[in-house]
């Protein structure tokens, strides 16, 4: 199996090619930048010259979460992609199922909300719909949402699914579906207020997704998530010390009205925390795992799972480090690598040590420091 962990600067992008007789079949998880970021500021065009010819392989795509440094550059992607006349084939887009939590918000809601929000909140006029519709100009499109206990075939492998869970436990699934609905009830006041723009992204969203996400069906045989944490249980400080870093500081809110912005930009502190919370984390054996950008309680909770079918591996040979590298909260419980690599650019890097010293049974490789790493595991 062959890794390419491409340098994007403050983002994630990377290509996963194994020899499959007579045919090709390339993987890319993610792909994007932080949209403030210096080193790289057209992701797309940065996998396509480093991939070249490879790209007419392309058949999978992973969304580990829909922030704009793992998706973004997709589209630009989906260009050159589409100029190649061979390309034109089936592409599966797998992302993360959004959970289902609870009676006051479905997970179609939850999923809407947060995607009009994140929007909004870059001042994309690109919805995270036009992904799927840019991949269709190119080929066909089957969205496939992925949950923990999941496999799926891609290069010949099996991928296992460790995380998002169908469920989560019920405080967080309260909390977060009161934020959602918090998210809906701004939507109608800024519209009555003449601001239509978060609930037209909503309703865009909500009426979008319909057609390739459906609500969780089998419910996982342990009713509760793997966060051993329950309301009476006190706080780890490790995982607060991660929940309360804010990724997008420099966030520009000047389109939203004045009287609505503190509320917007709470949701927004609020909500922004979810997406990383309900990464993808995928393995192929136990020579390559894929962390997202899970950190906290989700990280805990996958990294102390016992249960066979969702439980990691004791060693991998490749590791994509969790939320860049950039957070050491429970970093000393991750499994052993060869190689820890770290998607990270000038605003991630900074944290990368303290990652590596916490994680200490693994060598961290940077893509600050390397640039580009490819990598041929078994
Ligand atoms: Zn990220
Ligand atoms: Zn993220
Ligand atoms: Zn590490």
């Amino acid at each position: 199996m062959r890794i390419d962990v491409i340098n994007v600067g403050d983002g994630a992008c990377t290509a996963v090619e194994s020899y499959v007789p007579d045919r090709g079949e390339l993987t890319i998880i993610d792909c994007g930048t932080h949209p403030h970021s210096k080193v790289v500021t057209t992701p797309g065009v940065a996998a396509a010259a480093h991939l070249g010819g490879r790209l007419t392989d392309l058949d999978t795509i992973v969304v580990t979460h829909f922030d704009t440094d793992h998706w973004h550059g997709l589209l630009e992607l989906a260009d050159f992609y589409g100029a190649r006349e061979t390309a034109r084939k089936a592409i599966t887009l797998r992302y993360p199922g959004m959970p289902d939590l609870g009676e006051r918000v479905s997970a179609r809601q939850a999923r809407a909300g947060l995607m009009a929000l994140i929007s909004t909140r870059d001042d994309d006029p690109l919805n995270l719909v036009r992904l799927k519709t840019a991949w269709e100009q190119v080929g066909s499109v089957s969205a496939v949402p992925l949950y923990r206990g999941d496999v799926f075939d891609a290069n010949g492998r099996q991928w296992r699914v460790h995380w998002p869970p169908r469920q989560v436990d019920v405080t967080r699934g309260k909390k977060y579906a009161a934020a959602i609905r918090e998210v809906l009830d701004l939507a109608d006041d800024m519209a009555a207020d003449g601001y239509t723009k978060l609930r037209d992204q909503f309703e865009e969203a909500y009426g979008a997704w319909e057609e390739f996400e459906d609500q969780p069906d089998a419910i996982e045989a342990v009713p509760h998530d793997a966060d051993p944490r329950s309301e009476e249980e006190p706080v780890d400080p490790e995982d607060e010390a991660d929940l309360d870093q804010d990724d997008d500081e420099d966030v520009d809110l000047d389109h939203v009205p004045e009287k609505h912005r503190a509320e917007f930009r709470r949701l927004v502190a609020k909500l922004d925390g979810l997406d990383n919370y309900f990464s993808l984390v995928l393995s192929v054996d136990d020579q390559f795992i894929v962390f997202g950008d899970i950190e906290g309680t989700a990280l805990r909770a996958v990294v102390t799972e016992t249960r066979p079918e969702f439980a990691l591996a004791g060693h991998y040979g490749v590791m994509l480090a969790p939320h860049h590298g950039s957070h050491v909260a429970h970093a000393s419980r991750l499994p052993a690598a060869d190689l820890c690599i770290c998607q990270s650019g000038s605003k991630h890097q900074g944290k990368n040590r303290l990652h590596e010293l916490r994680h200490s049974s693994a060598c961290h490789p940077s893509t600050w420091e390397c640039g580009t790493i490819c990598v041929t595991t078994w």
